[in-house]
């Protein structure tokens, strides 16, 4: 590795922008690369900044050339061209092709997950247009989706045919069929994996989705003590098969936790994850910070990293425009609050706009309470 060159960051979106601003803190040198030049990345750091396409090749190779090393912030270059570009421009890339490739596909996930004992919903890929399972159940876009948009659940033969026409079915795409679990709690957790079976556990958190997108994530469960221990523990056996393998990088992996009391992995991404958010603020080191340094020093430093009572919540647009600004309703004294916007141009309703922390030392308050209300009352 050529250690004096800067880190590269593939991808200039609110990720990338949050990975530079780690890097910085830590006096470590970064460059991105991306198509927007109106993007949050290019916005904050317009002099490291490259703009090209993440699907051209020549471009990709004289960024590589001026990088260490490379990570990126979304699954959507495709994996053969990261294959190249590493092997041209003889520069590593973190995830490796190799890891990567799973996440860019949900069915490839499944197949991976299930290699490695990891229990997941009963699945299978979608042969014809006939209703694989009784109704209802899950459809999703192998490729391509993300914060919910690539998942339905169907409760019937029309919402089926809706799906498949949605999803291109018909022209080729390819399509899994999920049961619907039973979900009681979502759960996120994120890891740092060196390849060679060494592990850094970020904070296990309970996340609220509501419409395939992340609207609250808590560094304390809802859940009763206990029955939250059962669930780390077998979040955690989960991962520690995956840092079993050689998967390499910052991951997020989401789970279940079903009416039976299992935990189901649901998927991982390659990258840092927005319900990781609140180790910003939260924790010791940041999931940005903390993949940042691996790239700069090449090992890993710690073993586990622990959150403070915390609540994030995401701030998606509410008006449309190009002016705009973040309005709070009050909150309670003696709670920490970080607001962050993504620098975006344009306002729109939906558009993930910023998140928010809110940490509390007390522990005393009750954050699902506060951050729902938040949730309704904020402007933007
Ligand atoms: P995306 O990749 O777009 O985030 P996910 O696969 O994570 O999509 O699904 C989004 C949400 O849809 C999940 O957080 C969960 O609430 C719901 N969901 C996904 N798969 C299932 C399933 N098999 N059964 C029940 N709900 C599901």
């Amino acid at each position: 590795m050529k250690t004096d060159l800067p880190i590269g960051i593939l991808g200039d979106g609110q990720l990338a922008l949050m990975l530079g601003e780690a890097a910085e803190s830590q006096g470590i040198d970064f460059l991105g690369f991306g198509a927007d030049p109106d993007s949050s990345f290019a916005v904050r750091y317009p002099n490291r900044f490259t703009q090209g396409s993440l699907t051209d090749r020549t471009a990709l190779n004289e960024f590589a050339r001026r990088c260490s090393v490379l990570t990126l912030e979304n699954e959507f270059i495709p994996e053969p061209l990261l294959r190249s570009v590493v092997a041209d421009a003889g520069v590593p890339i973190v995830p490796d092709p190799d890891s990567y490739r799973y996440f860019q596909d949900k069915i490839s996930q499944r197949i991976f997950f299930e290699e490695h004992d990891i229990p997941g919903p009963k699945w299978l890929k979608l042969e014809n247009s006939r209703p694989p399972f009784t109704f209802p159940f899950v459809v999703k876009a192998a490729q391509g989706g993300y914060d919910g948009y690539g998942v339905r659940i169907v409760a019937n033969e029309t919402e089926f045919q809706e799906a498949l026409l949605q999803f291109r079915f018909a022209e080729g795409r390819e399509i899994l069929i999920e049961e619907k679990v039973a979900i009681v709690r979502e759960f996120a957790q994120g890891v740092l994996l060196d390849g060679r079976g060494n592990v850094v556990f970020l904070p296990l958190v309970e996340t609220i989705q509501r419409n395939g997108t992340c609207e609250l994530a808590l560094s304390r469960s809802t859940l009763p003590s206990d029955e939250v221990s059962k669930i780390a523990n077998l979040v955690k056996s989960s991962l520690q098969k995956l840092a079993k393998t050689r998967l390499q990088g910052l991951f997020n992996f989401e789970f279940f936790y079903t009416q039976s009391g299992s935990v189901l992995i649901n998927e991982g991404a390659p990258r840092p994850h927005n319900s990781q958010h609140l180790t910003i603020d939260a924790s010791s080191i940041s999931q940005f910070g903390l993949l940042m340094k691996y790239l700069a020093e090449g090992k890993l430093q710690t073993r586990e990293i622990e959150a403070a009572p915390s609540v994030m919540i995401n701030l998606l647009g509410k008006s449309k425009g190009s002016v705009y600004s973040l309005t709070l309703p009050a909150i309670p004294e003696g709670i920490q609050v970080f607001p962050k916007l993504y620098l975006k141009k344009e306002c729109r309703p939906g558009r993930k706009m910023g998140h928010l922390n809110l940490v509390d030392p007390s522990g005393k308050n009750d954050l699902l309470e506060i951050g729902e209300k938040i949730l309704k009352e904020y402007q933007l």
